[in-house]
């Protein structure tokens, strides 16, 4: 694939991503299987809602499991991070792969799901944002990162988004395993998120 202005959004699967899938519509829809525990199910909620959405999806494996920590890859928390899903360099390691990629491919810009609450990470501020951008930006001059949901909780991105219930009822967000644990972050977020959304609609 050769083209010019390609937009690639990270895709896991998961409601941010999705989210932005739909309401951004890019060129190309990336999966990484970094090997996390929960590649499996991300893959497989990928490829559906790629599907649904009508996008071009991609998949791409590089196992960097033996340098994860956390609930990714069921290991203890990670030394910097108070957070238990927290993966030391996740998002430049996964920006990185994504700049790689399509290096060659007319890259314009790259898009991530970054949301306000990601702020308990180092890796999902808007200083790390601009600093990972300016670094891309070294080598490839012209290619913006961006995380238009990153001033936005979830709930605000999936109404501000008008993601449907068909979509968002595909989606994947559990941190421990392929199939919903049901009790880790992931999971409980997105519990919160259904609760939240029932509310609304009555
Ligand atoms: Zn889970």
């Amino acid at each position: 694939m050769v083209g010019a202005d390609v937009r690639v959004l990270l895709f896991s699967g998961g409601v941010e991503s999705t989210a932005l899938a739909f309401q951004h519509r890019p060129d190309r829809l990336l999966t990484v299987d970094y090997g996390q525990a929960p590649a499996v199910g991300e893959l497989r909620a990928a490829r559906h809602l790629a599907g649904l959405l009508d996008l071009g999806h991609d998949e791409l494996a590089v196992d960097a499991a033996h340098l994860g920590s956390g609930d990714l890859v069921g290991k203890p928390k990670a030394g910097h991070s108070e957070v238990s899903e927290a993966w030391p360099f996740r998002n430049q390691f996964l920006i990185t792969l994504a700049a790689m990629k399509y290096a060659n491919c007319g890259l314009s810009e790259i898009l991530i799901g970054t949301v306000a609450t990601d702020r308990v990470h180092a890796d999902g501020t808007p200083g790390f944002l601009e600093r990972i951008g300016a670094l891309i930006r070294c080598e490839l001059p012209s290619v913006l990162v961006r995380a238009p949901a990153i001033h936005m909780n979830t709930e605000e991105l999936v109404r501000t988004s008008k993601l449907p219930d068909e979509l968002l009822g595909w989606t994947f967000s559990c941190h421990r395993a392929s199939v919903a644990c049901g009790q880790c972050r992931g999971c409980n977020k997105t519990l919160e998120l259904r609760e939240c959304l029932a509310r609304e609609e009555q």
